[in-house]
């Protein structure tokens, strides 16, 4: 089979299309066919060697992925071959054929494509813990969203909709920010408003906001700070910028302010929360009223230029990976 192979760190011409054995799965495991691969900003993090964990080579890069069940492994129960599937947290996705743990899977609800599918475990998962596990979001209560388009910041801004919050978007293109608004965002920022933390504080009543999902790190991360209302919970969820920033722990005692990391890895060994973020989302994607938002698409070999338009922040929605055209 035709796979991305990944033998080096670095950016993402790295990787090559390379031709390698298909994968057998082991004891509780299935392999995919896998039709669509939703890349990570996560995924673009670990080619380089920048991610939270180490990147053990060499490796397939593709945490996500939708497909049909095509082989089960020993001790599987409860999935049949031929199953229409999603996998949060499988390997090698960027592959004709994956592995995952049977543990991993998500039924796909009928009226999602492949793709859509593919864009919808991490981003969504990511959003509800964000806005609820630990974010505690509550109806009526205002969000800050930035990365407003991408695929994490849609998920975010449809799920806060749904759950009655009023929503501004950050985002860093007019283009970005409309999209922002047709997914229902209330007040709209472009990211480099030179006003912007005191237009962020108008917009919730002048008083900050309550919940800010942090993605972009470094120096805005100071902003964020400074936007946060009184009892304020910023939620740190990436460092989109790559920059490191720093915290005074004295600065949150103005405020009574409490920073809390999100890593959607560690939080789905947390069987209840889990549950709780499925019985939630579920509903919500079966009966349309969110709606993974699909980005561009390209072929297997063209995973590589994928990446890069991801890092040079020129895609909106989710970036997926066809592997069998
Ligand atoms: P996106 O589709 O949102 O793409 C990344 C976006 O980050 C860009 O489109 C860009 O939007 C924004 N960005 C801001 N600053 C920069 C910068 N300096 N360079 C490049 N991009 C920048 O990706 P994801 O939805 O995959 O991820 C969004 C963030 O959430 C990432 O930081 C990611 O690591 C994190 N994440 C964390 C998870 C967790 O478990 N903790 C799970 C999922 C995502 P714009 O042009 O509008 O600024």
């Amino acid at each position: 089979m035709k796979a991305m192979l990944v033998e080096r760190l670095g950016p993402p011409d790295v990787m090559e299309l390379r031709g390698v054995p298909v994968p057998q799965p082991g004891p509780g495991e299935v392999r995919l066919k896998v039709e669509a691969v939703g890349i990570n900003f996560a995924d673009v993090l670990a080619v380089a060697g920048e991610y939270l964990t180490r990147t053990r080579l060499p490796y397939t890069p593709g945490m996500e992925f939708a497909g049909t069940v095509d082989a089960l492994g020993e001790g599987v129960t409860g999935v049949q071959v031929g199953q229409r599937v999603a996998s949060l947290g499988g390997r090698g996705g960027l592959a004709q054929y994956a592995l995952s743990p049977a543990a991993a899977l998500i039924p796909v609800p009928g009226n999602l494509t492949a793709a859509q599918a593919a864009a919808f475990p991490v981003s969504y998962f990511t959003a509800y813990h964000g806005l609820r596990t630990l974010g505690h979001g509550k109806a009526g209560e205002w969000v800050l969203v930035q990365a407003a388009a991408g695929a994490l910041g849609t998920a975010s801004i449809q799920l806060a909709k749904a759950l009655g919050m009023n929503v501004i978007a950050m985002a860093s293109t007019e283009e970005k920010l409309q999209l922002a608004r047709d997914l229902g965002a209330d007040v709209t920022l472009l990211q480099d408003d030179p006003e912007r933390v005191q237009k962020v504080r108008d917009a919730a009543g002048s008083k900050g906001v309550p919940l800010i999902l942090e993605v972009v790190g470094g120096r805005r991360f100071q902003e964020s700070l400074d936007m946060a209302a009184n009892r304020g919970r910023i939620i740190v969820i990436g460092n989109a910028s790559r920059e490191q920033a720093s915290l005074r722990p004295v600065e949150l005692m103005k405020r009574n302010l409490t920073v809390t990391g999100l890593w959607l890895t560690s939080l789905m060994g947390d069987q209840e929360a889990t549950r709780e973020a499925a019985q939630a989302l579920t509903p919500l994607v079966a009966s349309g009223q969110v709606t993974p938002q699909v980005g561009p698409t390209y072929a297997l070999a063209d995973s590589a230029r994928a990446f890069q338009d991801m890092l040079d922040r020129k895609t909106t929605g989710k970036v997926i990976i066809e592997p069998q055209r």
